[in-house]
């Protein structure tokens, strides 16, 4: 049975939107992976140790395989795109988080879903709320779009794209 599964895509070395489509590419040649929609970019502050700023989407998966086996495939995308691992919080070329996987708790000791930072980031809220506002968060049993309201201001703006793909339409769902 497929999920729903949202990604959460960050890049803040070199040319952040050609990490961000290029991971996209390889996201959408994944066999049992389907690349439903995409969020606008944002370009966003650094959280932790100062660093250049980010560029952010999210895209919405239909995945045929589990939340665990999707993320040891991110991570060697993110290690075939020249990720290196040298600073927890330091500059990447590409991040890849999975963020929400509809309907379903993950609390394993590698991979928590939603994930556990997820609530705080405008950087990842912003971009999902554009894709599923009522998305329902199963632990705090608020909306991405309450969530959302409840953030302090964070600098997080919306960025034109030049080769990502145009955003979606706003859902209808409120
Ligand atoms: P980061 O440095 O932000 O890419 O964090 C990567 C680490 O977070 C990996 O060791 C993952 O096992 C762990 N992790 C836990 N939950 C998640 C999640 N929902 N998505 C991606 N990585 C996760």
């Amino acid at each position: 049975m497929s999920t729903i599964i949202y990604v959460g895509l960050g890049s803040n070395e070199g040319d952040r939107e050609a990490h961000l489509v290029a991971a996209l590419t390889a996201l959408s040649r994944i066999d049992a992976v389907a690349v439903l929609r995409c969020s606008s970019l944002f370009d966003s502050a650094p959280v932790g140790p100062p660093q250049p700023r980010y560029l952010n989407a999210v895209v919405a998966l239909d995945c045929d395989l589990s939340p665990q086996r999707l993320l040891v495939i991110l991570q060697q995308i993110e290690k075939d795109l020249g990720r290196r691992r040298e600073q927890h919080w330091g500059p990447r070329t590409i991040d890849l988080d999975i963020l929400f996987c509809e309907g379903q708790v993950v609390a394993d000791p590698h991979l928590q879903v939603p994930h556990l930072e997820l609530h705080k980031r405008r950087f990842a809220l912003e971009p999902l709320a554009e894709l599923s506002p009522a998305l329902l968060h199963p632990v705090l049993g608020m909306t991405v779009k309450e969530l959302l309201g409840k953030l302090a201001p964070q600098d997080v703006r919306r960025s034109e794209a030049t080769a990502w793909p145009e955003a979606s339409l706003p859902s209808n769902e409120t």
